[in-house]
């Protein structure tokens, strides 16, 4: 018989398909959680997990495994093997249990446990202890070779991603994983990216060092294809900071919600800071592309703190008040941001914010103790002064426990007047009251709206209380 060279490539290609498909089963993505359902739902699916997911080939089975949903242990021990690649995203405060799952898994007999997210990337070191393979950065490049690396048998134990992604087209959200999250059944309020990155400088925040100072901008029709596609009418969005885009490209703002307003929506929610009251006929805009409410973030009402800041609050009372009634008169909501704990602050500084959060008609307050996250600089301060309590479990880093010790309070002060702060605005009668006003709000746009706004008006400050409560919960 004669030699013929296609015949064997095609062959040699079927055996490494074959021997491919027989050593990578199946990729599974795990989202460690502790919020659980609350009436039958989660909060909200991994934005990230569902991208990652999407990288995946079509030939190889993928499934994103979410804890909020329901307990993992078991079906970790049942379930997986040696031909499924796990990969785990994690905070810092879920990191304990990121490895929990990594070493169940590995009994299992997995072979290959990767880990990504915000805290292997600020602190690789401390997941290489019992990850295979520790990816830091964003992961759009990295993840796609880990996948041929695990099917070579050459899989690294770091992937470093040191690129910024232009967000044109990066990991677009697949049909087979949409519907097997099936965010409308499973999830109350989807997540969705329209820029990344800050170039602010807030001495404590995690989220420049992960998505980088250079704001990045999503195309307006990706955004708009991927909420017709996702069937979405309500999102959150994950943006560091949405609001500064309305001074960096306030063209992109117009176009992105003269888009949005043509959209069915019931309504979405953004992080932000005070400078979108300046923008008067963009507010005007994003009413009519039913936005809901920005989470606005004041972080102090103490102006001694202002070097801590970034450079987008002063700490100054009067400003804060006039951007709340310019966003609130056209009919947005604002949820305030405050962050207790700085050297200057005392307990006479957070109830101070309450006071100020009441007067100003707020229409719920986030007050979160501030905490030093790996790779900030003010965690680098704290451990130059010596001021992180030792052996603080990382589960405690979530932003209502106090890990190091304050400048001009008692660590047991801190907690206290938290814990009374806490118990006086998430009072059930207060999150009725503050419901009830955002309500009498949309009412004067549209009354066929208050069926819809219900939800809305009242989970904000049920989250914050749930987030409060986990407390005693550790
Ligand atoms: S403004 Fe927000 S996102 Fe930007 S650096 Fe400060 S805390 Fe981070």
């Amino acid at each position: 018989m004669k030699f013929c060279p296609s015949a064997f490539f095609f062959e040699a290609e079927s055996y490494f398909q074959e021997k491919h498909t027989l050593d990578l089963k199946r990729v599974v993505l795990i989202h460690p959680g502790r919020e659980g359902r609350f009436f039958g739902k989660a909060a909200a699916a991994s934005y990230t997990l569902m991208r990652l997911a999407s990288l995946v080939p079509d030939d190889i089975d993928v499934e994103i495994w979410d804890e909020n949903l329901g307990p993992l242990d078991h079906k970790i021990r049942r379930e997986l093997g040696p031909h499924d690649l796990v990969g785990i995203t994690s905070k810092t405060l879920a990191i304990e249990t990121a490895e929990k799952f990594g070493r169940l898994a590995h009994e299992a007999g997995v072979q290959v446990v990767a880990v990504g997210g915000a805290h292997a990337t600020l602190m690789p070191e401390d997941v290489a202890r019992w990850a295979d393979a520790v990816f830091t950065g964003e992961a759009y490049f990295t993840w796609p070779q880990l996948i041929q690396d695990f099917i070579n048998d050459t899989v690294k134990s770091r992937y470093n991603d040191t690129e910024w992604a232009d967000l044109a087209g990066v990991a677009r959200l697949t049909n087979r994983v949409i519907q097997q999250v099936d965010e409308n059944r499973n999830f109350w309020t989807p997540l969705l990216e329209v820029t990344r990155g800050c170039p602010r400088n807030c001495s404590f925040c995690t989220a420049i060092r992960v998505s980088g100072q250079k704001m990045r901008f999503r195309p307006v029709e990706e955004i708009i294809e991927e909420i017709e596609r996702r069937k979405i009418d309500r999102f959150f969005l994950t943006d560091d900071n949405f609001g500064l885009a309305f001074r960096l490209r306030p063209e992109y703002v117009e176009e992105l919600f003269l888009a949005l307003a043509k959209l069915p929506l019931r309504g979405w929610t953004t992080q932000a800071e005070m400078m979108v009251s300046e923008y008067p006929e963009l507010l005007d805009l994003a009413r009519r592309a039913h936005l809901d409410k920005f989470f606005l973030g004041f972080e102090s009402v103490n102006p001694k703190n202002r070097r801590e800041l970034g450079g987008k609050s002063k700490g100054l009372t009067s400003q804060y008040r006039e951007a709340i009634k310019n966003v609130q008169k056209r009919g947005i909501g604002v949820v305030g941001l405050f962050v207790y704990g700085f050297d200057e602050d005392t307990p006479e500084t957070m109830w101070k914010t309450w006071e100020f959060a009441r007067d100003a008609g707020l229409d719920s307050m986030s007050q979160t103790i501030l905490t030093p996250y790996p790779g900030t600089p003010f965690r680098a301060q704290l451990i130059q002064d010596n001021r992180l309590i030792p052996n603080t479990p990382w589960r405690f880093y979530d932003t209502s426990h106090v890990t190091y010790y304050p400048r001009k309070m008692t660590v047991e002060e801190f907690e206290r007047e938290y814990d009374k702060l806490c118990r006086a605005v998430y009072h059930p009668a207060r999150i009725v009251q503050r419901g009830l006003r955002s309500l009498h709000r949309v009412s004067k746009y549209s009354v066929k709206m208050v069926p819809r706004k219900v939800f809305s008006s009242f989970s904000t400050d049920y989250g914050y209380r749930k987030t409060f409560e986990w407390r005693y919960a550790a």
